[in-house]
């Protein structure tokens, strides 16, 4: 049995906050405001995960109004989540993600990325990929106000 999982996520860019897209850090003038570490990424790959295995969503299962998410390590989240996707039976076979802002640019950190997603989801890194764009000048990405995440992934169990 195959399943196809989607998650998206956006945060607004803020001075005084780190800029984490799946745990690495990018150096910029601006980081994710957010309840937890503000790791769009990690958000939106969590989510994918869920939706393929149908388990919830990290805005159920760790909700904002909880203190205990604050300030959270959202990889930390993540392996959260994949520890509940691997105990109902699945394995991730791929993961393929696009990050939107204006800046930092994406790319020179892109392997360190998929490696360190990788490493928590359990395959080898030609099982991730992730893709940088701009917002065109269009919109809270495209004026640099916000950053955007999407992933799809694809569960596996036998
Ligand atoms: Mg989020």
């Amino acid at each position: 049995m195959i399943r196809v999982g989607l998650g998206r996520d956006l945060h607004r860019l803020v001075k005084g906050r780190r800029f984490l897209l799946a745990g690495v850090e990018l150096p910029a003038k601006r980081g994710e405001l957010g309840h937890s570490d503000g790791d769009v990424l990690a958000h939106a790959v969590s989510d994918a995960l869920l939706g393929a295995a149908a388990l919830g969503d990290i805005g159920g299962l760790f909700p904002p109004s909880d203190q205990t998410w604050k300030d959270a390590d959202s990889m930390e989240l993540l392996r959260v989540v994949f520890g509940m996707v691997k105990q109902a039976g699945w394995r991730l076979v791929n993961l393929d993600c696009v990050v939107s802002c204006e800046e930092p640019k994406v790319l020179p950190f892109r392997d360190r990325i998929r490696q360190s997603l990788a490493q928590t989801l359990e395959v080898s890194v030609d099982c991730i990929f992730v893709k940088g764009k701009t917002g065109e000048g269009l919109g809270p990405v495209g004026n640099g106000k916000a950053v955007e995440a999407l992933a799809v992934c694809l569960l596996e169990k036998e």
